[in-house]
């Protein structure tokens, strides 16, 4: 079985773990979000495509969902005394990742194959795909004024008022070949517990990706979302601010409303029963009830265990074209 994972940098990369275990790596085909890249100390940062390759190169620090495990930090406080901004750390060891990154992007390699020949460098057999070599950017407008995501969220720990989010280049973002190919022989679709805003929304939101996962869908492939958000609240992040300043309820019925178009199934937490019929209902979408939060490696391997027992009975019951 082939699987398409839809990934930001800290919810869906819990579940990929477990899936990793289970299946593992060489059968996961993981779409990243790269909406949040930005350029920091002249280096080109892509923080949900790190968090992934550290994951699968088990060099994650799984305490942060960021950075190399037991990283020193001397060049970052150097760099700092020369006056640089620090509020985003960056490891030493981690470092080397974007100044090789950097240069090859320089050189004129695109994103999907630099990020392809640090993964071969790194023993990573999963296949890890950019969403896009083209670059876009995402910007909250709050009440401090506009921020980049990475400000807003590191910088400012997701506190300003936020009245909307824009996400610079994305009308002119196309998908690549590798990630239009992922989407059409992958045997399933899951949309990672990630944030539907910011993270899984400009995936979708890139250039034939949403219409061809409906395209799947409509072939009975089976698209699973797993809500990252219980009752009215993320289990981290800022979902929830997100989908109210867009107008969508912050709850599993608003996530599942996000994606309604598209997906098949839905994983919500089993407090959240009462969300359950609406969305069968309304959005005529399969609802499974499960704890969805995943604390260690164990709730990391049940959530993935549930996708994979959605999708072989899916695929059971599947009629033949
Ligand atoms: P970012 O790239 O760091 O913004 O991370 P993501 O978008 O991938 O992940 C943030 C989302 O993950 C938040 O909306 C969280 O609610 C969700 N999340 C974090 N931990 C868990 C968890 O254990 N279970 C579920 N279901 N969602 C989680």
């Amino acid at each position: 079985m082939n699987l398409v994972v839809l990934s930001g940098g800290t919810g869906t990369p819990k579940l990929l773990e477990g899936l990793e275990v289970i299946v593992g790596q060489e059968r996961l085909n993981v779409i990243v979000n790269t909406a949040d890249d930005f350029w920091y100390y002249g280096l080109y940062i892509s923080p949900d495509i790190d968090t992934v390759i550290y994951l699968f190169s088990n060099l994650l620090d799984k305490n942060k969902y960021w950075g190399i495990r037991d990283d020193t930090f001397n060049a970052f406080e150097m760099l700092k005394l020369y006056g640089m901004p620090g509020w985003f750390h960056l490891g030493d060891r981690d470092l080397a990742m974007h100044i090789f990154r950097t240069y090859l992007l320089r050189k004129g390699y695109t994103l999907t194959a630099v990020t392809k020949y640090i993964c071969k460098r790194l023993g990573v057999k999963a296949n890890v795909l950019p969403m896009s070599d083209d670059h876009v950017e995402t910007y909250v407008l709050t009440d401090i004024g506009e921020l980049h995501i990475q400000e807003y969220l590191v910088k400012y720990r997701f506190k300003p008022k936020v009245y909307g989010i824009t996400f610079p280049g994305i009308e002119k973002a196309s998908a690549t070949i590798d990630v239009l190919k992922a989407l059409d022989e992958g045997d399933a679709i899951v949309l990672g517990p990630s944030n539907p805003i910011n993270s899984i929304g400009p995936i979708l939101n890139v250039k034939n990706v949403r219409s061809k996962i409906k395209e799947r869908k409509e072939k009975d492939i089976p698209v699973i979302a797993i809500s990252p958000i219980i009752g009215t609240k993320a289990l981290s992040g800022p979902a929830h601010i997100f989908m109210k300043a867009l107008g969508y309820e912050p709850t599993p019925y608003g996530i599942a409303e996000i994606y309604s178009d598209i997906i098949s199934d839905i994983i919500i937490h089993k407090t959240d029963e009462k969300y359950a019929n609406i969305i069968r209902r309304k959005l005529g979408i399969e609802v499974h009830l499960e704890n969805i939060i995943m604390k260690d490696l164990d709730d990391k391997i049940r959530l993935a265990k549930k996708v994979l027992e959605i999708i072989s009975k899916k695929s059971s019951t599947k009629q033949p074209t």
